[in-house]
């Protein structure tokens, strides 16, 4: 991790070292904290920083704070200014992944709803070649965790344990990545990213219900399918189907799209990045960097006045 210099807590740039938290809270205790993980990307011919989907990942933080019943509520003028001025005050100009998060403080039990803290730090991640990025993938025997008990609808810290479980046995087992089954054994998403297919034509990927994050990238993804006249499908999928793919990739904010070239030691199609999966990650890449059709609507600028604050 690229250590940055400042991390903003509760409005305030703290240096990197002093950035803590107490070993008797929630937070360390129970995972209780609420997270975003956000992308910036710099274009260096706009001499401009983009924060990819602000609103929407804004949107989802707000709606798992309410979930998760935390005693704060955050207005999205004062987030934007969190994330942007966190930028700003490092001087990003680069490629960078970013965290906020919402806490529980206190020394409390885990039913304790405050007093909450927030977030925000942003770290080097770059971005690179499609072909980099591609994954041999392995179904593993955890089951990913369900809304009736630990619901994966919720970003929350502590879901991650299940998340750490699946990665180690994939690892174990000598694959890159994991992907996870519901508990009625449909396929669910990856440890962190959900999964998409392209059968017959179709770029499949599992329902809002079927025990995902409702990741935005996914969306994002099928939006863009749509602009570009790739037919979409969003239903269960069963582990077989998996292997009569012709592409399969995993998304999120943090992975982007990664191909996966091969599930359970099966080749996934001719075993090299395909397409569908080309031309879906050159238009995310595109918007991402403010130049595609759509980068208006993606991205929150971060420097020179034409973006949200001053
Ligand atoms: N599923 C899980 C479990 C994740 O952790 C992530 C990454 N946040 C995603 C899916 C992808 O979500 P998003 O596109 O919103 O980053």
């Amino acid at each position: 991790m690229n250590q940055p210099k400042y991390i903003t807590m509760n409005g305030e740039l703290v240096p990197y070292a002093d950035a803590k938290v107490h070993v008797l809270t929630p937070t360390v205790k129970y995972g209780a904290l609420v997270f975003e993980g956000l992308r910036a990307y710099w274009n260096s011919e706009h001499e401009q920083l983009y924060v990819v989907k602000l609103p929407e990942h804004l949107a989802r933080f707000h709606a798992t704070i309410k979930a998760m019943r935390f005693d704060a509520s955050y207005t999205d003028e004062e987030l934007v200014e969190t994330v942007v001025s966190t930028l700003r005050a490092n001087e990003v100009r680069s490629d960078v992944h970013l965290r906020l998060a919402a806490y529980v403080e206190g020394t409390a039990l885990y039913n304790s709803r405050g007093p909450i803290s927030l977030m925000c730090a942003a770290y080097g991640r770059g971005s690179g070649p499609i072909e980099d990025k591609a994954v041999a993938a392995g179904v593993v025997s955890w089951r990913r965790i369900s809304d009736s008990s630990m619901p994966p609808r919720l970003k929350v810290a502590a879901n991650y344990h299940n998340a750490r479980l699946g990665s180690i046995e994939a690892e174990t087992n000598g694959y890159d990545e994991a992907i996870f089954l519901t508990q009625q054994g449909h396929v669910a998403e990856g440890a962190g990213s959900c999964l998409m297919m392209v059968r017959d034509g179709v770029l499949v990927t599992p329902t809002r219900t079927d025990g995902i994050l409702e990741s935005i990238t996914r969306q994002a993804i099928l939006d863009i399918a749509l602009t570009l006249g790739i037919p979409t499908e969003e239903r269960s999928i069963d582990r077989t189907e998996l292997y009569f793919a012709s592409e399969a990739f995993f998304c999120g904010t943090g992975v982007e799209i990664a191909p996966v070239t091969s599930i359970d030691r099966l080749e996934i199609g001719d075993g090299t990045v395909g397409q569908v999966t080309r031309k879906l990650w050159a238009r995310y890449e595109a918007n991402a960097r403010g130049t595609g059709e759509e980068a208006s609507d993606w991205c929150t600028t971060v420097y020179d006045g034409d973006g949200v604050t001053d």
